[in-house]
């Protein structure tokens, strides 16, 4: 339902309440990050991976267990969702990697993509084979085409490597139309700075790209931290490069932080602290909605000796190699149902609450096989705190639940409605199908005013769970 009709439904004088079906979804990560093997063949001095690991190449039987989980994968949309063939290593560098790059299924070419920084001896068969997979887009590292310059900052003798492999890519590409999409990534330097415009301008003139990714280096607790933060420069030349980045309108994704930036983050206020001095029973649900709706909750982390990391247990755990799709299956029914759980609500007590008159929005009511999720906000009719909320449902026959929400200012909210900023409220809450037992359900919400009383909203309409 849209605003309006949600609206119009509020005023309908019929004494029927409307019942509304959650709109079905399907369950899906939103990207498994895989690596075939574990090292690389190069040092970049920016490089946040760890190379002390025994060297491991996945083996093309292997890959095709792995690649089970693609049907269960969102597709490429740029914005880290999709299929990362390698992620943080060389694939090249795999023996068997145009073996498993064959294997790859039509649907791969909507979800796959992987990087590689060109440098390993490579023939035009190599180069044809590696672009002619099933694979979307193929991201191409480019961070000098001066000589010293490049093996500096790789920390790897082989530019003449890297600059055959590229003319001979320019050539292929030259003869080809059934292209998967390349993009080229720079990662921006006090070292390269000066000649960022070129890379750019030549990526641009010599193949047929997307899009060129400038970025600064990752700053964290690396070993090469000292030598990153080395390399970012002034607000002032950042800017300076930005603007001349721009005024060539080719397509470039930036994401370049400056010196300046660094000190921000330095003096970022730590908030875990201030959450310990309240913590309760909405701050420990708080807590816990943070977890599960992280930008990277559905993530799963495949490694080359195949195992997988996901965000409930954070450490590798084997992939059933009888059926690893079943096995995919269920990782992802874990981490859906997890985020159900992050709503539990076993020990509220509801106390005379007093009804208010106010309207419930929803913005989403939808259902997979975990959870249906209800997304939407109230603007209350009088002062209340709209971070201590409750979402009640009561079922036709009586079957009760409370749960908690994750919840969020909504300045759009509050200027529709005319309200003062931060009176709004939006919500968002999982509630796990299992738990239902009715066939309909009310949805009131209970929320604190400033003197601890509950004010309880109810919703026009009613939930269809069956
Ligand atoms: S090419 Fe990539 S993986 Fe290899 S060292 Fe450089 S940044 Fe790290």
């Amino acid at each position: 339902m849209n605003i309006i009709s949600q609206i119009k439904s509020k005023f309908n004088k019929k004494e029927e309440r409307t019942v509304i079906e959650p709109q079905r979804e399907e369950m899906l990560f939103d990207a498994v990050n895989m690596d075939i093997n574990n090292t690389c063949n190069q040092r970049c001095r920016f490089c946040f991976s760890s190379f002390w690991d025994k060297p491991v190449n996945m083996d093309a039987d292997t890959f095709r267990k792995m690649i089970e989980v693609l049907p269960l994968v969102r597709d490429y949309a740029g914005g880290g969702y999709g299929f990362y063939i390698s992620c943080i290593y060389e694939p090249t560098i795999n023996p068997n990697f145009i073996e498993c790059l064959n294997s790859l299924p039509e649907m791969a070419k909507r979800k796959c993509f992987f990087t590689t920084n060109l440098v390993r001896p490579m023939d035009e068969e190599y180069i044809t084979d590696m672009i002619s997979a099933n694979v979307g887009l193929i991201n191409i590292s480019i961070e000098s085409l001066r000589p010293e310059r490049f093996e500096y900052i790789t920390q790897n003798k082989k530019f003449h490597h890297y600059h055959n492999n590229l003319n001979m890519l320019e050539r292929i590409l030259k003869n080809r139309d059934d292209l998967p999409q390349f993009r080229f990534i720079t990662m921006l330097l006090e070292e390269n700075s000066d000649e960022i415009i070129d890379l750019i301008k030549y990526c641009q003139e010599h193949f047929p790209i997307m899009s060129h990714e400038i970025r600064t280096p990752y700053i964290s607790v690396y070993d090469n931290m000292k030598w990153n933060e080395s390399q970012l420069m002034s607000k002032q030349k950042v800017e300076k490069l930005t603007n001349e980045i721009k005024s060539l309108g080719y397509p470039v994704d930036m994401d370049i932080k400056s010196v300046d930036d660094l000190e921000i983050l330095d003096d970022a206020p730590d908030e875990s602290c201030g959450e310990e001095n309240k913590t309760d029973f909405y701050a420990e649900a708080r807590k816990r909605f943070s977890k599960v709706e992280d930008y990277e909750y559905l993530f799963l982390r495949i490694n080359p000796d195949a195992t997988c990391i996901d965000k409930i247990h954070n450490e590798p755990i084997p992939i059933s190699r009888d059926d690893s799709r079943k096995f995919f299956e269920d990782k992802l029914f874990e981490l859906y149902l997890n985020k159900a759980k992050a709503s539990y609500c076993d020990d509220y007590a509801e106390i005379n609450p007093t009804d208010g008159d106010a309207f419930i929005l929803i913005d989403k009511l939808s259902r997979n096989d975990a959870y249906v999720e209800f997304t939407g906000w109230c603007c209350p009719d009088r002062k209340v705190d709209t971070d201590r909320l409750i979402i009640r449902l009561t079922g036709d026959n009586g079957d009760t639940h409370y749960y908690h929400a994750s919840t969020r200012k909504r300045p759009d909210a509050d200027e529709f409605k005319g309200k003062s900023e931060g009176w709004c409220g939006g919500f968002t809450t999982y509630i796990e199908n299992d738990s239902l037992k009715d066939s309909t359900y009310s949805v009131d919400l209970l929320y604190e005013d400033t003197s601890g009383k509950t004010i309880r909203y109810s919703w026009e309409n009613l939930v269809a769970i069956s």
